[in-house]
């Protein structure tokens, strides 16, 4: 097993070492948000802008020519972390939200008629909710949805048998972003294509903590965000079958989705690029692939081991704040501590966190229905990284102590 050095490790990421407000050294939890970013990423886009920008698939000239090449090949990277089978597999989108939307708007407006169910859970992000939402107005099709108990573990049994003829899909976060929990993702597919039924698994809170194999889970459709796995805002991907991302139609029109175009009629590209119309974003998805050599680089299984280490630190020092419940308390759990504390709104005891140099999130983490179903007007929550450590949990429990202290 590699050794992990945090500290050796946060040298590459400069946004780790600045101060804020009247000097407070940044104390960054908001990694469920989005994550820093390492130079090597930074560095990777200021390269490509520098000396390698040009459009891709068009020029016949040199610098048009590297880009396309570079291009392809940060597909392929990406295609290898997250095992598919074929990079043509693998669509570049904006994150996570449009890859949803994607397949809500192509494979859900083909196959979703009047009467039909899309299966989801309570813990789903926004993203995985609204845009199968907008689909059953569209098509008079409704959402089923799958509860979860008290700790924030799905209920299967439920959700087999929410399971019927009518049921077009299952959409499901691999990573709860507002509880942490690791839904058993392999499980729900078995039990979802022993009936038939497609799955589409949000990893927007996955892929930054846990090793993906889409071959391995045999999901229909995998979706993430550049941003969250210490890449660039803007780029995302979608993994999709073969079989589906063929018989989708496209998603939008214009210039590089088209094979052939007439005002009769137009063909369309082969895959990926019949879902790529227009010009993609190159140096995000050029930032990508170099976020994901370097998280391979530090090593999967020792990223992973540091992360569970620090989150069991985590756990056990927040319970030394009195009155301090956690919310999400699910035996397969990563990376997220969302909590509350009695007599204290979230959002007072966000604004003191963030004056004293400690960024957390507070509200309702794009979870609403969630916080509806928990009777919770939002929750706090620390969200860990690769780059943290224990010194910034107990900074941490020692500002929680101390507006304890203020506000009571
Ligand atoms: N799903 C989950 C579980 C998330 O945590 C997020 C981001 N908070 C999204 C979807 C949406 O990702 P993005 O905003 O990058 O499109």
């Amino acid at each position: 097993e590699t050794r992990f050095d945090v500290a050796r490790v946060r040298v590459d990421f400069p946004a780790l070492h600045q101060r804020v407000y009247d000097g407070r050294p940044l104390v960054y939890l908001d990694n469920a948000a989005t994550t820093q970013k390492p130079q090597v990423v930074i560095d990777r886009i200021r390269d490509f802008y520098t000396r390698e920008n040009a459009n891709v698939h068009r020029g016949v000239h040199y610098l048009s020519q590297q880009a396309s090449d570079a291009y392809d090949e940060a597909r392929r990277l990406v295609a290898a972390f997250i095992g598919a089978p074929d990079p043509a597999q693998v669509i570049f989108t904006r994150g996570t939200t449009e890859s949803i939307n994607l397949v809500a708007a192509t494979f859900g407006r083909q196959r979703v008629r009047a009467g039909d169910e899309i299966v989801l859970s309570t813990m789903e992000h926004h993203s995985n909710i609204v845009p199968w939402q907008m689909l059953c107005e569209e098509k008079g099709a409704r959402l089923r949805i799958v509860p979860v108990d008290a700790r924030g573990v799905l209920d299967l049994e439920a959700l087999e048998r929410l399971l019927n003829e009518r049921t077009r899909l299952v959409a499901i976060a691999h990573v709860s972003n507002a509880l942490g929990t690791v839904n058993p993702v392999q499980e729900i597919i078995r039990i979802a294509h022993a009936r038939g039924i497609p799955v589409l698994v949000d990893g927007a809170q996955a892929v930054q903590h846990l090793k993906v194999n889409v071959a391995e889970l045999d999901c229909d459709f995998y979706c993430f965000s550049g941003h969250k796995v210490y890449g660039p805002t803007g780029i995302g991907v979608l993994y999709g079958k073969a079989e589906w991302l063929e018989a989708m139609p496209p998603y939008q029109g214009g210039g590089d989705m088209i094979e052939r175009v007439t005002f009769e009629r137009t063909t369309y590209n082969r895959l990926p690029y019949k879902f790529e119309a227009g010009t993609p974003h190159i140096a995000g998805a050029l930032g990508l692939e170099a976020a994901l050599i370097y998280l391979d680089r530090l090593g999967r299984e020792a990223v992973i081991h540091y992360e569970a280490e620090l989150l069991r630190y985590a756990t056990q020092r927040l319970q030394e704040v009195p009155g301090l419940r956690l919310v999400g308390t699910a035996p397969e759990k990563v990376s997220v501590l969302s909590f509350v504390i009695e007599g204290i709104h979230p959002y007072d005891a966000g604004t003191l966190l963030d004056q004293m140099g400690i960024a957390v999130r507070t509200g309702h983490h794009c979870t609403q229905p969630l916080m509806d179903y928990l009777g919770l007007p939002g929750t706090i929550r620390a969200s860990l990284a690769l780059y943290n450590t224990r010194e910034e949990i107990d900074v941490l429990v020692d500002a929680l102590l101390r507006i304890q202290k203020l506000l009571r």
